[in-house]
C-alpha cells in the first residue's frame, strides 16, 4: 500500500568527519582503547564540568559497575521505578541488591519523590531515579532523602545527557550518574556509554572494574611507554570503551546541542499539531525549572477514543510505513521479577497504565516537518480521522 520508503522511529546522524575519524583510528593501527577514549573522557568531564567521567562499552556496563562498586550485601534494597529498561533493574540483581520499586507520576512517567520516603527501609542502600525521556527527576527533594537516610544515588540518565535541572546540567552535580551511546540516544558511539561521579573511590574502583581488576590503566601495556607486568587486584569485568567507538563520540558529543534543538523543536510541533486529538494523552511537564532532552516523544493512547490499543496501532503505523517503539513496559511485570520478588499486576498502578498506553513516535535529528507531516497523516488513517 505504501510507497514511500520506512519510516524509523530512530536514526543516528554520523557526520562525515566523524566518518573520517573512524577510519584514521582503523588505520592508526591502535583501534581499542587509547587515545581518542582518553581525550574523549577529557571532553566528557568539560562537557559535565565533572572531576570523573568513565568511558565504559555500554551504559548496562556502567550501571552494573556502579552498583558493584557500592558492594551490596544480600538483602541490601536498591530503589528505582518499573517504568524504565530492563537493564535498570537487572544490573540492580547481578550487582547483588534487591529492587524495591516505586511508582511513577502519571504525566512525566518519573518516580514519584513523593512516595520514595515509603518505600525506604533499613535494607536501603542507594536509589536509581530514571530521567525518562531526558525530562529531569525532582532531584532536589530526592537527594535530601538520600542525605536524611545515608543513601547513594545512581542516576540512569541514559535518556539524559543535555537535560538541565534547576538550571544545572545533568551529571554536573549530585552523586553518580549514567549516560548511554546507544544508537537510538541522543548521541552514540554505535554502543557505548560512560559514569560520571564525584567520588573519586568509586571512579578508581570503576576504572579497575572495567578492565579485568588490572591495577593501572593496561590499555598501552603493548606500546612503547607501557609495562609488560600488571597485578589484578579485583576480579573485573570487560567493559572498556574501544577507540573506534570514541572516534565517534569525538564528533557527536560536539554536535550534541545541535541535536537536542532539532528534537525539542520537533517534539513541540508534535505537542502543537496533536493537542486535541481524543486519541492521544499527551505528554506532561513537571513545574519546577528544567530542559527536556527530548530523547523520546512518549504519548499515552486513550483506546476507547482511538478504537483501538497501543500495538494495533503499532501495527497500523507499521503497514503505513512508520516506525514506532515501545519504551516501556512496566519491568516488574516481566516473568522473572515477577518469580524472584513477588510483583503482581496492580502494584503500580500509575506504571502499568502508562506501560498499556505508551508509544514513541518518530523523533531524531535528520527527521524533516514532512517526515513528520507524514508520521500524522499515517496516525490519522490509522485513526480513522482527518488529519
Ligand atoms: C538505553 C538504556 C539503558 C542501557 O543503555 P545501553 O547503553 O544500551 O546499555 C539503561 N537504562 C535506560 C533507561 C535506557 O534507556
Amino acid at each position: 500500500m505504501a510507497t514511500e520508503e520506512f519510516l524509523p522511529f530512530s536514526r543516528p546522524s554520523i557526520s562525515r568527519e566523524a566518518i573520517a575519524e573512524v577510519v584514521a583510528c582503523l588505520e592508526s593501527g591502535w583501534i581499542t582503547t587509547g587515545p581518542r577514549v582518553k581525550k574523549f573522557e577529557d571532553e566528557l568531564k568539560r562537557y559535565f564540568g565533572a572531576p570523573h567521567a568513565l568511558a565504559l562499552s555500554s551504559a548496562t556496563a556502567g550501571l552494573h559497575l556502579a552498583l558493584l562498586a557500592l558492594e551490596l550485601k544480600p538483602g541490601d534494597e536498591v530503589i528505582t521505578t518499573p517504568m524504565t529498561f530492563a537493564a535498570t533493574l537487572n544490573t540492580i540483581v547481578l550487582a547483588g541488591g534487591k529492587p524495591v520499586l516505586v511508582d511513577v507520576e502519571p504525566d512525566t512517567y518519573n518516580m514519584d519523590v513523593s512516595q520514595l520516603e515509603g518505600a525506604i527501609t533499613k535494607h536501603t542502600r542507594a536509589i536509581v531515579p530514571v530521567h525518562f525521556a531526558g525530562l529531569p527527576v525532582d532531584l532536589d527533594p530526592l537527594y535530601a532523602l538520600a542525605a536524611k537516610h545515608g543513601l547513594r544515588v545512581i542516576e540512569d540518565a541514559a535518556h539524559a545527557i543535555g537535560t538541565e535541572y534547576q538550571g544545572k546540567r545533568i551529571g554536573a552535580f549530585g552523586d553518580t550518574q549514567v549516560f548511554s551511546f546507544h544508537p537510538n540516544k541522543n548521541m552514540t558511539t554505535g554502543e557505548g556509554g560512560c559514569v560520571v561521579t564525584r567520588d573519586d573511590k568509586l571512579a578508581e574502583t570503576i576504572a579497575l572494574l572495567r578492565f579485568h581488576g588490572m591495577d593501572r590503566e593496561a590499555w598501552n601495556r603493548f606500546g612503547k611507554t607501557g609495562s609488560q607486568h600488571y597485578e589484578i587486584v579485583l576480579p573485573g569485568l570487560k567493559y572498556n570503551m574501544m577507540d573506534l567507538q570514541a572516534a565517534l563520540g569525538l564528533h557527536q558529543l560536539p554536535a550534541l546541542e545541535g541535536f537536542i534543538q532539532r528534537r525539542t523543536q520537533l517534539a513541540q510541533r508534535y505537542q502543537k499539531l496533536l493537542a486535541g486529538w481524543p486519541q492521544w494523552t499527551l505528554p506532561g511537564a513537571p513545574g519546577y525549572p528544567h530542559r527536556h532532552a527530548w530523547h523520546l516523544y512518549t504519548p499515552l493512547i486513550n483506546p476507547q477514543a482511538a478504537g483501538m490499543d497501543r500495538d494495533a496501532f503499532m501495527t497500523g503505523m507499521k503497514e503505513r510505513n512508520i516506525g514506532t517503539g515501545l519504551h516501556y513496559r512496566a519491568a516488574h511485570l516481566y516473568p522473572y521479577y515477577r518469580e524472584h520478588f513477588g510483583f503482581k499486576p496492580g502494584d503500580f498502578s500509575n506504571a502499568e497504565t502508562i506501560s498499556d498506553r505508551i508509544v514513541s513516535l518518530p523523533l531524531f535529528p535528520a527527521m524533516t516537518e514532512a517526515d513528520q507531516d507524514r508520521a500524522i497523516a499515517a496516525m490519522a488513517s490509522v485513526f480513522g480521522r482527518r488529519a
